[in-house]
């Protein structure tokens, strides 16, 4: 299919670091993963691995701390969830980041430990995100939006140096996270090439109470914001802090993966003007964890368009790269063959429509 397409939603550092490190993201049992760890380790130093997801593992099952030391005994690995919400480290990788307390080794959303882990290096760095750039220019993206809550200045400046080098070959926006807003420049201001996005919020369970300020505090600093949204209730939570606090004059805030909701959602997602970014590739690469945790009914309200199209809002399509790859014509074709909700697929030009820009992103 012919591009430039735009891919609303990836996490490009995190795709870079998924390529260097092990890929157990095809093992099926735990004892897969870890022979690959086993048989794709450097050496010496850090063993990074990346891909596992639980409910593609016989049984269920998260690897655990001792897994690791069993596959790599003494050394420091970090296995990542193919999400990115989610880590195992080996005992001695505990050790050294220090957080010994989390005995199973899982840490999910702890970007806060997980950034003492050692950099990669530089060099290497640069060399799979000119890959990586490559790649996605040759399947048709000429545009995307890094969605990653854990940005800020350091990050933009090195998607911004990247960019400036012909390592990255499309445009890039970035979203930042809600903590560091006065060391950017405002919403859609440059850096270098880079265009800074919306403010990225992640809602913690049981703390939704907290999203209400969080958008009116971003909307304080002239930024709208893109609400992670999986759950009915995030969604019931966003589209209340919606309703409370409007973005700045001449930007959408923006809906991500609002993977269920409910049939009276509809309209209210409508009516809050926000757009909506749907990644139609989990409806074929998920579809199994889709059919074995949801009812039937669940599986009718999962990553609705059509219908939310018909409503009137602005819909959009993202990979999640690195969970799903940023592949325009599997985004397409996953959106025009809905697996559970024929109602919600969409026609060929709607389903073009979902890569096509945003003014405001
Ligand atoms: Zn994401």
């Amino acid at each position: 299919m012919s591009g430039p397409h735009t891919d609303h939603h990836v996490h490009f550092l995190a795709a870079v670091a998924a390529r260097l490190s092990i890929d157990v993201s095809a093992a099926g049992r735990v004892e897969d993963l870890l022979a690959a760890i086993e048989v794709g380790a450097p050496a010496r130093g850090w063993v990074r691995a990346w891909g596992y997801e639980e409910w593609r593992l016989a049984g269920g099952r998260t690897p655990t701390a001792s897994d690791l030391e069993r596959a790599l005994p003494g050394r420091p690995v970090v296995l990542h969830h193919r999400t990115g919400h989610a880590a195992v480290l080996s005992p001695a990788a505990l050790v050294e980041v220090g957080a010994t307390e989390h005995a199973d080794g899982l840490l999910v959303d702890r970007h806060d430990i997980l950034s003492r882990v050692p950099r990669l290096d530089p060099s290497s760095m640069q060399a799979a995100a000119a890959r990586l750039s490559a790649e996605w220019e040759a399947a048709g993206v000429g545009a995307f939006t890094d969605a990653t809550h854990t940005n800020g200045a350091a990050e933009l400046d090195l998607l911004a140096r990247w960019s400036a080098a012909g390592v990255i070959r499309q445009a890039v926006t970035a979203m930042v996270g809600p903590g560091d807003l006065a060391s950017l420049p405002g919403h859609g201001a440059p850096v270098g090439s880079v265009r800074v996005g919306a403010v990225k919020l992640m809602p913690a369970a049981g703390r939704l109470g907290e999203l209400r300020p969080q958008v009116a505090d971003a909307h304080r600093s002239g930024f709208p914001v893109a609400i992670h949204v999986v759950e009915v209730d995030v969604l019931a939570a966003a589209l209340d802090a919606f309703a409370a606090s409007g973005p700045p004059p001449g930007c959408r805030d923006r809906i991500e993966h609002n993977a269920l909701s409910l049939p009276e959602q509809v309209d209210s997602i409508a009516a809050s003007g926000a757009v909506v970014v749907v990644n139609p590739s989990f409806l074929v690469r998920r579809r199994g964890k889709y059919q074995a945790q949801l009812t039937g009914v669940e599986r009718g309200w999962l990553i609705r368009m059509a219908s939310l199209v018909r409503a009137g809002v602005e819909l959009r399509a993202g990979s999640d790269a690195p969970v799903a790859p940023s592949v325009p014509a599997e985004m397409t074709a996953a959106a025009r063959a809905h697996p559970f909700s024929a109602a919600e697929s969409l026609d060929e030009a709607g389903a073009r429509r979902l890569l096509s820009p945003l003014d405001d992103a």
